[in-house]
Order: C-alpha cells, then sequence, then structure tokens
C-alpha cells in the first residue's frame, strides 16, 4: 500500500524560488564541445571517429563499450580535434572526444517512428541506439533497466517527478511546459510491460505540475498522479517505491526485484525523443542557479558544452561565489574548476556566496542521535563514520554500511558537522571497488 512518504529524512531550504519561473531556454554552444566516454556506469564507449573527422549535430561519434554501456553522438557539427584526457565534474581525468564546433549545427536526418505500432524490442533497440541513461545523476543504461529477466512482473512503472534536491527546478520546468513529452514517453515505457500501471509521484510542494498532470491523464486508465509529502530524499529510488508502493527494496535489490521500474523526468522525455523521433540524447535541461549568479535559469544545454559557458549565460556571478556544485547542495560534486563539460547526468550547476560546510570546522560527536532519527536507510551514521575513519570494513558491513543511499542527510543535521556522509561514501567506494574485483 501507499506510504506517500518515508522514514527519516529532513526538510532543508530549498532555494527553488530562485529559477522556478524561469522558463527554459535554449542556448546555442561556441566554442570546443567535449564528450566523456564514461558518462554513464558501465563499460566506457568507444570512439568511432579520428581526430580531423567532419561530425555533424545527432552523429555517432562512439559505440556502446559493452551491453551495460551507452553510445556517444555529437550535439553540434564541426571537426574532431581531439580524443584525450579530460577533466570531468568528479575531479577524474576521462578520454574524452572533443568537437570543434563549427557552429553551423548541421544535422543528420533522423527517422520517426509512431510510438504505437512499434514492437517491444523495436522501443528498445531505439532507446539503447540513442544512448539514453538514467539522467537524474545516476547514469545506468536505461535499456538495461528496461530489459528485466521477468518484464511480466513489472506491476509499476514509477516516473520521478519528486525533484527533492534543493535549488533544482529542471523537471519542475519540464512538467510545466512540456508534460505530453512526459506522459507520452512514459506511455512508451508502459507498452514494455503488460501488466504495469504507470505513477507520475510528483512532491505536493508542486500543486501546479500535479495538477496538469491529472488533466493530462484523466482518460488514461493506466496511468494515475501521486502527490508525496514533500521531504527530502523523496526522489531516491527507494524511498520513492516505498512511498508509491510500500515495497522495500535493500542494496542487493533491483527496482525489477519489488515489480518497479524508476526512471526521472529528463529520461522519460529522451525516451519518447529517441523513440517517437528517432533522436539521440545530445541535450538536457540544467539549472544554474544559486545566489551567487546573476541571473538563474533553466537551459536546454547541449551535452558535450562547458561549464564556463553556462555561467555566461546566467550573467557572470554577481558575487565571487565560496562552492560551485555540479548537481543539487545534498548530492552533488563541489568543483573546483569550472572548466569541465555538461554530460548526460548534469542536472546543475549551483553557486553558492556561502560554504557552510566548510565554514565550521568540525567537532567531536556529541552522540545526539540526530543523524539516526533522519537517516531514511534506518542507519546509524555516526557508528558508520566512525569505522569509515578507522578502516573497519568488517564492523561497517555488519552495520549496513552498503544500506546507505548517501543523501546527505545525517551530515545535514549534525550539529558537530561532522563529515559523516563524506566518510561513510568514501569507504562504500572502498568496498563496492573491492566487490567488483
Ligand atoms: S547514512 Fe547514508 S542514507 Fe543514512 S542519512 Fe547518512 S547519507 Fe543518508
Ligand atoms: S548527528 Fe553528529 S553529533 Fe549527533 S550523533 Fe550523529 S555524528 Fe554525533
Amino acid at each position: 500500500m501507499a506510504k506517500l512518504t518515508f522514514h527519516g529524512g529532513v526538510h532543508p531550504y530549498d532555494g527553488k524560488d530562485l529559477s522556478k519561473d524561469k522558463p527554459m531556454r535554449i542556448i546555442m554552444p561556441k566554442g570546443e564541445m567535449v564528450y566523456p566516454l564514461s558518462q554513464h556506469i558501465g563499460a566506457p564507449a568507444v570512439p568511432v571517429v579520428s581526430k580531423g573527422d567532419y561530425v555533424r549535430t545527432g552523429q555517432l561519434i562512439a559505440e556502446a563499450g559493452g551491453f551495460v554501456s551507452a553510445p556517444i553522438y555529437a550535439s553540434v557539427s564541426g571537426t574532431v580535434k581531439a580524443i584525450e584526457p579530460r577533466r570531468v565534474v568528479t575531479g577524474d581525468m576521462v578520454n574524452s572526444i572533443i568537437i570543434d564546433n563549427d557552429g553551423l549545427f548541421e544535422e543528420v536526418d533522423y527517422i520517426a517512428h509512431d510510438p504505437k505500432t512499434v514492437s517491444k524490442q523495436e522501443i528498445i533497440e531505439l532507446i539503447k541506439n540513442a544512448g539514453v541513461v538514467g539522467m537524474g545523476g545516476a547514469g545506468f543504461p536505461t535499456h538495461v533497466k528496461l530489459s528485466p529477466k521477468e518484464p511480466e512482473k513489472i506491476e509499476y512503472v514509477i516516473a520521478n517527478c519528486a525533484e527533492c534536491e534543493p535549488y533544482l527546478t529542471s523537471d519542475y520546468r519540464r512538467m510545466i511546459e512540456e508534460p505530453e513529452k512526459l506522459v507520452e514517453g512514459l506511455k512508451i515505457i508502459l507498452r514494455l510491460f503488460d501488466n504495469a500501471r504507470g505513477i507520475l509521484a510528483v512532491e505536493d510542494n508542486k500543486p501546479d505540475c500535479i495538477e496538469i498532470l491529472k488533466n493530462l491523464t484523466k482518460d488514461e486508465d493506466r496511468i494515475s498522479v501521486k502527490a508525496l509529502k514533500t521531504k527530502y530524499p523523496q526522489g531516491a529510488e527507494r524511498q520513492l517505491i516505498y512511498a508509491t508502493t510500500g515495497r522495500a527494496i535493500n542494496s542487493s535489490m533491483l527496482p525489477a526485484d519489488a515489480g518497479c521500474v524508476v526512471d526521472n523526468v529528463d529520461t522519460i522525455v529522451a525516451i519518447y525523443h529517441a523513440v517517437k523521433d528517432g533522436k539521440p540524447l545530445m541535450n538536457r535541461i540544467v539549472t544554474v542557479t544559486g545566489d551567487a549568479v546573476n541571473d538563474p535559469c533553466n537551459f536546454y544545454v547541449r551535452i558535450g558544452m562547458n561549464y564556463n559557458d553556462l555561467i555566461e549565460e546566467v550573467g557572470g556571478f554577481k558575487t565571487e561565489p565560496e562552492k560551485v556544485v555540479s548537481g543539487g547542495p545534498m548530492m552533488g560534486f563541489a568543483l573546483f574548476d569550472l572548466n569541465v563539460p555538461t554530460t548526460k547526468t548534469a542536472s546543475a550547476l549551483l553557486c553558492l556566496t556561502k560554504d557552510e560546510v566548510s565554514a565550521m570546522e568540525p567537532s567531536a560527536c556529541i552522540n545526539c542521535g540526530k543523524c539516526a532519527e533522519v537517516c531514511p536507510s534506518r542507519l546509524i551514521p555516526k557508528k558508520l563514520a566512525v569505522c569509515a575513519e578507522h578502516g573497519d570494513e568488517e564492523t561497517f558491513s555488519a552495520c549496513h554500511g552498503m544500506e546507505c543511499v548517501e543523501c546527505g542527510c545525517c551530515s545535514f543535521v549534525c550539529p558537530a558537522k561532522r563529515h559523516v556522509t563524506q566518510s561513510i561514501k568514501s569507504m562504500r567506494k572502498t568496498l563496492l571497488a573491492k566487490k567488483k574485483k
């Protein structure tokens, strides 16, 4: 049974007013474009172009490197300048294709399809060939997610319209301005799962979106709109599944094990374009916001565009930011260099005048228990953080550290400003790498 909420969670300042009323604006890139070959979970893509090649917008430049991988397409026309390592938002150097944008935006031809008549297999192929991945941040190849072993056991396709991360308003704008694409995309996914119902799961702080989506789906027997209680991290996959269906999953289960498939708003719209228009994934909506920028806004960004150009589009900084984050403040990556490209998973660029976290030195834990109270995974974060700091992998695992969803709630509430999430995150990374080996 749906609970419409979940255990724990927090209510951070949401900062959405800065950009929520700014309609999506198309921006055209000017300089070179950078396409990291790893912008998804799985094997890196493999270049199919060489230095000096001329490419057009929508042309395949790197093919999938395996089943769990995704191809990459040029989002501009121009000449391949190099294939070399470039820095990405995580700070890592990743092998990338660099295209010198000629500013002409010459485009390939696309083959449109009727979503009502294409077969299930064709839908999966079109999504796979379009390079669609989870655009909410995970980057998991969507065709894999949509190919569970037993598709007949999928009972719910959940559109993650929660957008619970503070400051982010790109999904909100999509739901206001292009709700038809979201609903049509959801209907395409439902064609894959005969026994499933579609749920558009929206937090109740977006009543306008709820109304629009309810109106649009009033004659759709298989689709319903659910208003969820506004609380962070409502949009985390496990919390969303629990809130909408009452089913619980853990780190060793996939949503499909609970009869669910979850996709976020931008991903569903990318599915719609892949199937209906035959268009590969080349752009996404990015919120550029924060109190340090002149004119916060939501942009249609061509993937590969430099973050510095996004800052230019919002009129630059009004005050030098103390902290710049790719993504939201709770789960995003703090950036030390803006010279990085937009990727398939980049939902926002957040520029803040105050870095409240690093402005305060962490002090000793006062055993207040607040971190455990808010943990949506029902863990004891302070204990896990101590295990992580001491490299105690055994106790960390025994205390279910791998069930952490890295939401940041524990660090957010900690009065001692301890870097709880950070410690747990790095231990999880180590253990996941060991498991992979
Ligand atoms: S331990 Fe993990 S899941 Fe729990 S609050 Fe901290 S970051 Fe979130
Ligand atoms: S919230 Fe901070 S101070 Fe309180 S128990 Fe957790 S780690 Fe310790």
